[in-house]
C-alpha cells in the first residue's frame, strides 16, 4: 500500500501534484500553476496557465498583467487530468482559497494562508474534512494570540481624535490588510475621507470593482499639510519611514500587522502605535482548525513549524514539515 498522499510531492519551489501535472503556488514559472491567493510569495508572474478564483486572477492581472487564466469559482469542481480540484474560501484576503484535491480515494487540502476571524472583505474560511491538511504556521507558537480586531481599531480612532493637529499614518500591506483596515474603520463609524499612498490605489480600486465598498479615498500625495491634520493616512509598510512620509503633519506612526505583538518589530520600524491586526491564523485558530478538519496527517509550511508539529503529535495526528522556499511572512 503506497504512503498516504504519495501523489503530492513537496519540492523547495512548490508542491507538485503529479497526476494533474500541476504546481501549487510555485516560486518559479511553471507550465501549469494552481494559485491559492494573490500575495506575492504565493502568486508569481510568468506561469503558463493559471488556475485560480476569478478574484485572484484579477489581482494577478493588476500585478503582472493579463494571465492565461482558468477561473474556478468557490464550490465549482473541475477535473485536471487525473485529479478533481475545487477551491474553498480561506478567509485570508479577497479571493483566497484552499485548494481541495481528490485523487485515488484520498483528499488533500492545501490551505495556502488562512484565518478564522471575521473579515468584511472576504468570504469566511470553510472547514473541508480531508486526509492530508497542508497548513501554514506563520504564527505557530502559543504566545501568538491576536486580540479582538474591533478593540485595535478603537485604539486607532481614540488616538486620532486625541491629537487633532497630527495625522495617523498606518503602514498596511497593499493587498488585503489595507482594504480590511479601511472597511473595519467604516464599520466603527469613521466616515471621513481616508488618504492613501499611490501604491495602494490600484488594489483599492479593484476591491471596489469586485464589490467591497471602501468609502471616500483620496490620494495623499500633493495634499497640503493642513488638510491632513486629524486624518488617517495609509501607506505600504515600506513607506512608513521614507521621504514620502516626512511631508505629513507630525504623523503618529502606526502599523497593522500580527507582528506588532512583538515589541522589537515595532521598534525596528519606529512604530509608535502598533496595531495587532493579522490576516493569518493565530495559535488558537491553527489548532482549532486542525481539530475541526480532523485530517490523518498535517503537513506544515512557512513559519514556526516545530511547535505545531509537536501539538499534532500530542493529539495523535501525524505531522511533517515541508521546507518550501520563498514564503515570506511580511504579507501580514
Ligand atoms: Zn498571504
Ligand atoms: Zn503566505
Amino acid at each position: 500500500m503506497p504512503r498516504l498522499g504519495s501523489w503530492i510531492e513537496p519540492y523547495p519551489e512548490g508542491i507538485y501534484v503529479r497526476p494533474a501535472d500541476a504546481w501549487i503556488d510555485p516560486a518559479e514559472p511553471k507550465p501549469r500553476a494552481l494559485i491559492t491567493h494573490g500575495h506575492g510569495d504565493h502568486a508569481r508572474g510568468g506561469h503558463g496557465e493559471v488556475w485560480a478564483t476569478p478574484e485572484t486572477l484579477a489581482i494577478m492581472g493588476v500585478r503582472y498583467g493579463e494571465q492565461k487564466g482558468r477561473p474556478v469559482a468557490y464550490g465549482e469542481t473541475v477535473r485536471i487530468d487525473g485529479v478533481e480540484v475545487s477551491y474553498a474560501p480561506a478567509g485570508h484576503v479577497l479571493g483566497s482559497a484552499q485548494i481541495v484535491l481528490d485523487h485515488g480515494g484520498e483528499r488533500v487540502v492545501v490551505s495556502g494562508d488562512y484565518k478564522r476571524r471575521p473579515d468584511p472583505t472576504c468570504e469566511p474560511f470553510v472547514v473541508v474534512p480531508c486526509d492530508i491538511f497542508i497548513s501554514e504556521a506563520t504564527f505557530g507558537l502559543p504566545v501568538f494570540r491576536h486580540p479582538d480586531t474591533g478593540s485595535e481599531i478603537d485604539r486607532l480612532l481614540h488616538r486620532l481624535h486625541a491629537e487633532p493637529a497630527r495625522c495617523v499614518l498606518v503602514g498596511a500591506y497593499a493587498l488585503g490588510k489595507a482594504q480590511r483596515l479601511i472597511t473595519e474603520l467604516r464599520r466603527r463609524g469613521h466616515g471621513d475621507p481616508i488618504y492613501i499612498h499611490g501604491a495602494l490605489e490600484r488594489l483599492c480600486r479593484l476591491y471596489e470593482e469586485l464589490g467591497v465598498p471602501l468609502g471616500e479615498l483620496r490620494l495623499a500625495t500633493g495634499v497640503p499639510k493642513d488638510e491632513l491634520k486629524g486624518r488617517i493616512v495609509l501607506c505600504p509598510p515600506g513607506a512608513l519611514n521614507d521621504r514620502w512620509s516626512r511631508r505629513l503633519p507630525e504623523p503618529i506612526t502606526a502599523m497593522a500587522s500580527g507582528w506588532m505583538r512583538i515589541r522589537q518589530r515595532a521598534r525596528q520600524r519606529n512604530v509608535e502605535l502598533p496595531l495587532v491586526i493579522s490576516d493569518h491564523a493565530d495559535w488558537d485558530e491553527l489548532t482549532r482548525t486542525i481539530r475541526e478538519v480532523a485530517p490523518r496527517e498535517v503537513w506544515i509550511t512557512h513559519g514556526r513549524e516545530e511547535a505545531l508539529k509537536h501539538w499534532c503529535m500530542t493529539h495523535q495526528i501525524k505531522a511533517r514539515e515541508l521546507n518550501l522556499v520563498g514564503y515570506e511572512d511580511e504579507d501580514d
